[in-house]
């Protein structure tokens, strides 16, 4: 392998907007994330951070489905 072609694949600090922070690997130094499995609906069954970006709904909207 050649050298200094392959970013650093090392720890990095995954912070989430609830202020839960964990660590894994990544090229990057420190990631920002808006929901995590810490505070994501799916995981918590709060309902409230769930309207944030609407991603899902763009999508059902511009395919129709209701
Ligand atoms: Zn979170």
């Amino acid at each position: 392998m050649k050298e200094g072609i392959h970013p650093k694949y090392d720890k990095c600090t995954v912070r989430c907007a609830c202020g839960n922070t964990f660590e894994t690997k990544s090229v990057k130094d420190e990631i920002r994330l808006e929901i995590c499995s810490e505070c994501h609906p799916f995981y918590t069954g709060n309902q409230k951070t769930v309207e944030r970006g609407g991603r899902a709904e763009k999508f059902k909207k511009k395919y129709g489905i209701k």
